[in-house]
């Protein structure tokens, strides 16, 4: 048994409910590896977690992503040994010195792929990887929307339908941001605070409406993005960071012009481990050699979280914020 210090919630709600304490760390199970922490990531997701939406007994260890070095195996485990350099998502309770992970949720990280970039890359990376490889693979010549476009994720998809050949046309809330987009490799940008008829502005940029529209945002954008689509366009819903979409009449997407609409998640994308493998080993090839580049936009200490968590939340980040503990 070792002892690591954590970001812990105590009960859910706001980011006051975060606390730095130390807790007590068993030694891996059997098909688990523990992992002395160099990064962990910051998401909307542990926001989500945080606030009760996807209810966790208390007190609980925030974080679902990190990277750093191996420093036990469990037993069974084959294809990770102590020294290695990992890197993980989507495996609770990361935001500690020490982390038990089961070995099926790991992935090595590449010589010249640093830790904290690649704690940065695997929910927002993946997330794009399979977004624009898979849920619609962009195309040449292709015409993609995506919003909140200097975000995480946002930055990410911009770079990647850029190499892929596609046009794209970002959103986001300031002139800041939407510099950001540019100089990520977008061809319009729009202020979705300033601008009245966001749809409109849309489909005049895009020349007459997007093959894709990326999605994150939800509630708010979610109209728009739907009568920004070019006949038999896919609207791509992958988050809510305004909020849930309400329900949704199927008939709007036969007037909208035969319309697709899909709400993938990076769960289902991953699942197998050879999949998992080939995706994460793909995007940190892009990141390797610079054809994909992660912008951090903060490093915090474990014991300023809640004010990571309340940048995001209060729309004052570009790019990814990690924790280094
Ligand atoms: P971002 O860095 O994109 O931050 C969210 C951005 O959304 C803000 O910076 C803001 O940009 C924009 N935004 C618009 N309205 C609001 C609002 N009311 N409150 C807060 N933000 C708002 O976050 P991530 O890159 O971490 O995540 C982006 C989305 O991707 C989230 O919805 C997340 O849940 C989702 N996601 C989905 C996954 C999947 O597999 N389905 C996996 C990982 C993430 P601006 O100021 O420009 O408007």
């Amino acid at each position: 048994m070792s002892t690591a210090r954590a970001v812990v919630v105590t009960e859910p709600g706001d980011t006051s409910v975060l606390e730095v304490l130390e807790r007590e760390v068993p030694e891996p199970a059997p098909g688990e590896v523990q992992v002395e922490l160099a990064a962990a990531g910051v998401n909307f997701y542990d926001v989500y977690v945080r606030q009760g939406v996807y209810p966790t007994p208390t007190p609980f260890v925030l974080g679902n992503e990190g990277s750093g070095t191996v420093v036990a195996v469990g037993a069974g485990v084959e294809d990770v040994a102590v020294g290695d350099r990992v890197a993980w998502g989507q495996s609770g309770s990361s935001q500690a010195t020490l982390v038990n992970v089961p070995a099926a949720k790991v992935v090595p990280v590449p010589d010249g792929v640093d830790l904290v970039d690649a704690a940065a890359a695997m929910l927002q990376g993946l997330t794009a990887h399979y977004l624009v490889t898979s849920t619609y693979p962009v195309r040449e010549g292709d015409v993609a929307l995506v919003h909140a476009a200097a975000g995480g994720v946002g930055q990410l998809l911009v770079q990647m339908i850029r190499n892929r050949g596609g046009i794209v046309v970002a959103t986001a809330g300031s002139e800041e941001k939407l510099a950001i987009a540019r100089g990520r490799g977008a061809r319009h940008t729009i202020n979705y605070r300033e601008v009245g008829d966001l749809a409109a502005a849309i489909r005049e940029a895009a020349g007459g409406g997007v093959h894709v529209a990326y999605d994150g945002v939800g509630k708010d954008t979610f109209d728009a993005s739907l009568a920004s689509l070019r006949r038999r366009g896919m609207l791509v819903l992958f988050g809510g960071a305004s909020g849930q979409v309400p329900p949704f009449d199927l008939q709007r997407l036969n007037s909208a012009g035969s319309v697709y609409v899909t709400r993938p998640s990076l769960a289902h994308y991953v699942e197998e481990r050879d999949e998992f493998l080939s995706r994460s080993a793909e995007l940190f090839e892009w990141i390797r050699t610079g054809a994909v580049e992660l912008s951090i936009g903060g490093r915090f200490p474990f014991a300023r979280a809640a004010e990571a968590y309340d940048a995001l939340e209060g729309r004052r980040t570009t790019g990814k914020l990690v924790l280094i503990p």
